[in-house]
């Protein structure tokens, strides 16, 4: 069976359910967004687009305008509380000329998303609360938490993130998380708006600026949850002196937050389900599989997991047989990264004293002799494991782009 026009309700609009709307729609699916808010929108500060959501992003046609309104970043630059470089992994290392990361607001991100969606005419159900879905003859319903229920479907995608209704709970929080804000550029500063700048504290204390492009940047603190607490009694003045304690320039972003209610905690969960298949229904993004933002992939992987969807829906055999190759594409990636952050992230975000020394004392000289260097690029670009070639994909054409021109054949998708 090839070809079969298909009526797929998507559920969720971030990054997977905009995404996958835009290239089944581009299939010749018939497709439904359902999304809880009244109006779509998304949380949350900044993320870095990497190599590999660039490359779905361009095969969309939108890499020109998500550089356009992101700011392109050259290396991720991270020295320890004695001022030493401990991280630094450079795109440049990458074999692709003139590589980069984007740094933008989510916001951007999805606007460029969402306007296409809108552009396309594809169905948008706002104030939608999903509860859950049952299988009935010839589909698949979505419940709502109202009691209603959808159509009947051939597919439901699960794109619902994090806390997806569609799945059984699992996984477990992570003891840290991080205070996000987003705050303007200022005009004079000791920051670089090409670099993703971190400080660290051993691995208790972390603070980070990650421009965004359109003249603003994200700060972020790391906190660990059960210190929430305590860090709103304690109250703004407490908390910028301890940024500025581990990184003065700082002082020039603090003097710009108010309120602490400027700030929202995200907190992160390593995540995957064991099964992402079920009949007439798929999990992907971060319902399927989520870890903390250390190495900065979600997004990422969410717009992979995407374009498998639409490889294998374009793809021969049944329903159910698309649907498990669909994650068959994606599943090692998926692996090897849920094993590499969950390996990172201590070094960022422990109380312990070992890991920040092995950061400091191992790693960072290890980075630097032999192919370190470009170790180290492939695996913050989400490169390790060559997850572009098996979706069809290239790396993007950073010239080409950064010149600012559009891609002059749009990238087929299966049809
Ligand atoms: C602080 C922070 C920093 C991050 N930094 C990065 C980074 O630098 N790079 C990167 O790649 N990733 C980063 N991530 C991870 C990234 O944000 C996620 O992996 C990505 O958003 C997952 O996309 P998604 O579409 O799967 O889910 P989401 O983006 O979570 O989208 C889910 C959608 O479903 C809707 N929804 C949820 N529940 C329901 C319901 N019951 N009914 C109806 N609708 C519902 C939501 O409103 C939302 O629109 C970061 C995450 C956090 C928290």
């Amino acid at each position: 069976m090839v070809g079969q026009q298909l009526d797929i309700a998507i559920a969720g609009c971030g990054m997977a359910g905009l995404a996958s709307a835009l290239l089944l729609h581009r299939q010749g699916h018939r497709v439904t967004l359902y999304e809880r808010f009244d109006q779509p929108r998304p949380l949350g500060s900044g993320l870095m687009v990497q190599p590999t959501g660039l490359a779905v992003l361009d095969g969309l046609g939108l890499a020109g305008r998500v550089l356009r309104d992101g700011a392109p970043v050259s290396r991720l630059l991270g020295r320890n509380a004695a001022g030493r470089v401990v991280l630094d992994a450079r795109y440049g290392d990458l074999s692709q000329p003139g590589a980069f990361g984007i740094g933008i607001h989510r916001a951007s991100l999805f606007s460029a998303l969402y306007d296409a969606v809108l552009a396309q005419g594809i169905a948008v159900r706002t104030s939608c609360e999903v509860a859950g879905s049952k299988l009935t003859e010839g589909g698949r319903r979505i419940v709502f938490a109202d009691g209603g229920t959808s159509p009947v479907h051939d597919l439901v995608v699960d794109t619902l993130g994090l806390h997806t209704t569609l799945a059984p709970p699992t996984g477990k929080w992570l003891d840290y998380g991080a205070l996000w804000t987003t705050l303007d550029w200022p005009e004079e500063s000791a920051f670089d708006a090409t670099l993703l700048e971190q400080r660290y504290r051993a691995a208790r204390q972390m603070v980070g600026v990650l421009p965004v492009g359109r003249g603003r940047l994200a700060l972020f603190w790391s906190l660990r949850a059960d210190a929430l607490d305590g860090w709103k009694a304690a109250g703004l003045a407490a908390w910028k002196d301890e940024v500025r304690r581990l990184w003065p320039e700082c002082a020039v972003l603090l003097d710009q937050i108010r309120d602490p209610q400027e700030l929202t905690f995200a907190r992160y969960a390593h995540r995957t389900l064991p099964r992402p298949v079920d009949d007439r229904l798929i999990h992907i993004g971060d319902s399927w599989h989520s870890a903390s933002p250390q190495l900065g992939q979600g997004a990422n992987m969410a717009l992979l997991d995407a374009w498998a969807l639409s490889v294998a829906l374009g793809g021969e055999g049944t329903l159910q047989a698309r649907l498990e190759r669909a994650i068959a594409l994606r599943r090692g990636h998926v692996k090897l990264y849920q094993w590499l952050t969950a390996l990172f992230t201590p070094l960022y975000q422990s109380d312990a004293a070992l890991p920040a020394l092995l950061r400091d004392r191992l790693l960072a000289p290890l980075s630097r002799v032999g192919p370190g260097g470009a170790v180290q690029a492939l695996l913050v670009g989400g490169l390790a494991g060559a997850p572009l070639r098996r979706l069809g994909l290239e790396m993007p054409d950073y010239v080409r782009l950064a010149e600012g021109t559009q891609p002059s054949v749009t990238v087929a998708v299966p049809a």
